[in-house]
């Protein structure tokens, strides 16, 4: 009994946390999120749900072990949180708040305490033949047998381990689609998009389930106010105005901290933010987008997506999808539009030019080809894009798309709102993992991603130009919103915070995603296309850029 040693331990590898054991038994691929590609989103949730706090267990003669113990010779190393002797025998003993399984333990929780045995006897140097697992919720207490069978189990569960740990490969989505009802990281794995995908190539009809959730529940914090001063305090995040009393918000309710202008911000809050996954972005007085930070990961998911960008026709496939999705969506905002405003007729040509591009850019060859029709098409578009501005807002008229400066109010609302979009979009790429300095459309032509610059063109007309373009018609917008220098016209102060408010109510908007079929903000749409992305080069292809506007 218990004479089993795991030959494939090794003291040069990191030791592996019983507790990813735990997730490898659940699912494979659980365990290469969480201990692969350190995706730590929802440790807390994951771990909470499994395993009770010392407070809450129940005063029953148990002693509890604060130690984190590690074996050399299994090569793990865990924290086995209570002990209780019983007619002379130690048994390791693990609380769960959920449910046995009907015929016993769980294989996760089997393999979690027979490994906490395992790292006990080599610890202590004796014979442990009994772990326990008590079942909170239907009140059981489920015995686990130590013995030559389950240290064969565990070893082979090690091994199994440090192959995936090895790979740059995601194993596939778990066949029962009931652990994923249960998993925190089904909003980074997506398996319901991926069974879909599946689905559409077998003709089969996918099972609807919602895992990826509606809202963030995460606010972004905007600091337009110059001299502001962001710092922490514990748990908060405390904006200091130059003139006035500190405003608190708690640090879990913020996804992401934007600093306009003359902003400051501590290192503490820098490394809280790090910590914690909140983006740090700086834009300039200007409007421009500075720069951002977010917290290092991604080895993986960056070889996984090199490889994939090595593939030019690939590449050509992905950058199609996009141009005709961003063209298509241009094409439904025109044509909504200028029905309301009876223009419609004088729409039309720009309207055919557009759709000749679209053929052409399915007749395209290369990338050079497929940019020249894209092109095109968006001068069609920003043609015609006066005609949908109620002319009382002279004002806010628009004659043609300028960039570096603006040269009109429109050009610096536009622009001030792509930039908006634009670190939205970078923030969802560093959260998904993903390298926004490779692209699969944009050359790298400025200091700006070209991977950024291509996801942003799903979202351009549905978050920017269109609520611009209600704001004006509604005569939100005001000249003193502007500042106006030679040949050049930025936002004011009003007009920032305006922009602002436009464009993150708009996020906020729900909307059905008309291929994963189900509802969700714009905000969760960027991240959520990210995702698709990342999973096109991740053995998933198939569902990024299928997005169009709504009717
Ligand atoms: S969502 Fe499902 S497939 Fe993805 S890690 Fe969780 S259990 Fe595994």
């Amino acid at each position: 009994m218990n004479q089993i040693s795991p030959s494939s331990a090794s003291e040069e590898l990191p030791a592996l946390r019983i507790m990813s054991l735990h997730a490898l038994a659940y699912c494979e691929r659980l365990f290469f999120l969480e201990e692969v590609e350190e995706i730590r989103v929802a440790d807390q949730r994951v771990y909470a749900g499994r395993t009770l706090h010392a407070a809450e267990l129940p005063a029953d003669g148990g002693e509890l072990l604060n130690a984190t113990l590690e074996s050399a010779a299994w090569g793990v190393k865990g924290k086995v949180d209570y002990l209780r002797y019983r007619d002379g025998l130690l048994i390791p003993f693990e609380h769960k708040r959920g449910r046995s399984r009907e015929d016993g333990a769980w294989d996760s929780d089997r393999l979690q305490v027979v490994a906490y045995a395992a790292l006990l006897m080599d610890h202590l140097g004796r014979p442990i033949t009994e772990a326990r697992i008590r079942y909170h919720a239907n009140n059981k207490t489920v015995r686990v047998v130590i013995d030559d069978a389950a240290l064969a189990d565990l070893r082979r569960a090690i091994t199994r381990a440090r192959t995936l740990a090895e790979s740059v490969q995601r194993p596939p989505v778990a066949a029962n689609e009931n652990l994923c009802a249960h998993c925190s990281l089904a909003p980074v794995c997506l398996p319901e998009e991926e069974r879909l995908l599946r689905a559409q190539d077998e003709e089969a009809t996918p099972t609807a389930i919602r895992l990826f959730p509606e809202h963030d529940e995460r606010q972004v914090l905007h600091v337009t106010e110059p001299g502001s001063r962001v710092g922490k305090q514990g748990e908060e995040i405390v904006v200091t105005p130059r003139d006035g009393d500190p405003v608190k918000f708690p640090g879990r309710q913020v996804g992401a901290i934007v600093l306009h202008g003359a902003a400051q911000i501590t290192s503490q809050t820098i490394h809280y933010a790090l910590a914690h996954n909140i983006g740090v972005h700086w834009f300039s007085g200007g409007g421009q987008y500075a720069g951002g930070i977010a917290a290092p990961g991604g080895v993986q998911r960056r070889h996984r997506q090199f490889s994939g960008l090595s593939d030019r026709a690939f590449c050509l496939q992905l950058a199609r999808r996009l141009t005709r999705a961003k063209v298509a969506n241009q094409l439904h905002f025109l044509l909504r539009s200028a029905r309301s405003h009876g223009v419609r007729t004088e729409v039309e040509e720009a309207v055919a030019a557009m759709r000749a591009e679209l053929r052409g850019m399915d007749r395209a060859e290369d990338a050079d080809q497929l940019r020249g029709h894209e092109g095109m098409a968006g001068r069609h578009y920003f043609s015609v894009l006066s005609l949908l501005l109620d002319p009382s807002a002279a004002h806010m008229q628009f004659v043609g798309r300028s960039r570096r400066p603006p040269r009109d109010r429109f050009n610096a609302a536009l622009s001030f709102g792509y930039a908006l979009l634009y670190r939205d979009v970078v923030a969802a790429l560093l959260a998904v993992g993903l390298e926004p300095a490779f692209g699969f459309f944009h050359r790298p032509r400025s200091a700006a991603y070209p991977l950024a610059l291509d996801l942003m063109e799903l979202f351009r007309t549905t978050l920017v130009d269109m609520p611009l373009v209600a704001a004006i018609n509604r005569q939100q917008w005001r000249e003193e919103d502007f500042i106006t220098t030679a040949g050049q016209v930025w936002l004011a102060d009003t007009g920032r915070k305006l922009a602002i408010a436009l464009y993150e109510t708009r996020k906020q908007e729900v909307w059905r995603h008309p291929v994963v079929g189900y509802s969700l903000s714009y905000q969760r749409a960027i991240e959520l296309e990210a995702r698709l992305l990342e999973k096109e080069w991740s053995g998933a292809p198939g569902l990024f850029a299928r997005m169009r506007l709504r009717g």
